[in-house]
């Protein structure tokens, strides 16, 4: 069989521990056999990120903007321990942060769903997506702890120097209070990027804010969501057959749980964290949980939700076996052949990233999965495979199937 050809290079970030390891099988088995994969590669290891004071990761993100599609594969954010193990000359910042600041815009995160791995709740038959917010709130809060009575105000001083002032509460005693911000900008292009994403994978898209109880803050999300939906999205919603609808957000729990799935649910900062957690426990894991960055100009980094898988990394220097999920890795990849498929026309290309998604899904079906799926199956008579045996079964299922 002739290799599948790539018009347009996609934007290969690297990265490190285990889910370095597995990079290398993935290409190894899957793409590289079926491919002539036309990457450009950016080596985001901890290491390579210390040798070029981080200006790797600078430049991968700057890359995403030139093709449009990146993949990423999973990278330590430094700490102190980190400072040591790898003799660093700084801390150098989360990579996921500094893409997210270059490419703006929201991360998407959905779980793959598959037989024998069923979720904790019984109505759910599709995959929510979550769409969390990445700016403000209270991630970039300032806080205070009240000592004793007194008057707490917020203030605003404008550039003229005007100011005005809302009380906060007149202390009796000592308490704490706290202060935050959001900005139009950024919740304008949250909204879009949640239109977006709706529309290219045809779901309808739920958002809800405490609008009643927050009659400013909340309120403006649900304003400018729905401003920009009347303006720009109303017509393509319809065409699509798809719709978008706000809510409260204790009324959205609700729904939630008794729902079938299928929808994608923006959420602002602060709750896409908690009920990220929540969906992604709920359907079964992280290493089964697929994650994207859109941002508002359109380009995409599809990555794995999980981290590096230190503590597999550890066993597997020292020689013992491990047997470690590369779904999510997998789908990265998928998800980003597939999108740049799409944007060159290269339908051989779409079809070879649905061909792997579903021997991937396939294979674990069949009772062949890693550890970590194998303690929460409801399939009996399961073989549990090691990390690169597990791979080597997806390429036989995926062989069997081109
Ligand atoms: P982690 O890599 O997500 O792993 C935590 C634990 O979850 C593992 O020890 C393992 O449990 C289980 N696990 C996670 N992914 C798995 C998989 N694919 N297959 C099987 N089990 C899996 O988190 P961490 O160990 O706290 O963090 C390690 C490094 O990752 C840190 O340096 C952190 O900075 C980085 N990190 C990166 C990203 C990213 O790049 N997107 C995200 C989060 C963390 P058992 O050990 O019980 O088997
Ligand atoms: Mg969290």
């Amino acid at each position: 069989m002739a290799k599948i050809k790539m018009t347009t290079p996609l934007v290969e970030m690297d990265g490190d521990e285990m889910t370095r390891i597995l990079w290398k099988i993935i290409k190894d088995e899957l793409l590289h056999p079926f491919i002539e994969l036309n990457t450009e590669y950016y080596d985001l290891g901890l290491e390579y990120r210390n040798e070029t004071n981080d200006q790797v990761t600078v430049d991968s993100a700057e890359a995403t903007k030139k093709y449009g599609v990146a993949v990423k594969c999973a990278t330590i954010t430094p700490n102190a321990a980190r400072m040591t193990e790898y003799n660093l000359k700084e801390m150098w910042k989360s990579p996921n942060g500094t893409i997210r600041a270059i490419l703006d815009g929201t991360v998407f995160r959905a779980p793959i769903v598959v037989k024998g791995i069923e979720p904790t709740v019984r109505t759910w038959k599709k995959p929510i997506t979550i769409a969390r917010h990445a700016y403000g709130d209270v991630y970039k809060g300032s806080e205070m702890k009240i000592p004793a009575a007194g008057k707490a105000e917020i203030v605003y001083t404008a550039e003229d120097g005007t100011e005005t002032r809302e009380l906060i509460h007149n202390f009796a005693g000592p308490g704490i209070v706290q202060g935050m911000h959001n900005l139009d900008a950024s919740i304008e292009s949250f909204a879009r990027s949640c239109f977006n994403y709706a529309l290219d994978t045809k779901q309808d898209l739920w958002f809800a804010t405490k609008d009643t109880i927050s009659k400013k803050y909340d309120h403006t999300f649900k304003d400018i969501f729905q401003e920009i939906y009347d303006k720009e999205y109303d017509d393509k919603f319809k065409a699509a057959g798809i719709e978008y609808f706000y809510t409260l957000i204790d009324d959205a729990v609700a729904r939630v749980i008794r729902s079938e799935g299928g929808y994608i649910w923006a959420c602002k900062n602060y709750d896409g964290d908690v009920m990220s957690d929540m969906v992604a426990t709920a359907f079964g894991s992280l290493a089964m949980m697929t994650s994207v960055l859109v941002s508002p100009q359109g380009y995409y980094e599809y990555e794995a939700a999980h981290g590096t898988v230190q503590r597999h990394y550890y066993k597997h220097l020292k020689g013992e076996e491990t047997s470690t999920n590369s779904v999510a890795t997998i789908f990265a990849w998928t998800g980003a052949l597939r999108k740049r498929g799409e944007l060159d026309g290269n339908k051989e290309l779409m079809e070879f990233a649905d061909k792997l998604e579903k021997a991937t899904i396939d294979t674990i079906e069949s009772g062949k999965m890693t550890k970590d799926l194998a303690l929460i199956t409801t399939l009996e008579n399961v073989t549990v495979l090691n990390s690169e045996n597990f791979i080597k079964a997806i390429r036989e299922t995926l062989e069997k199937a081109l």
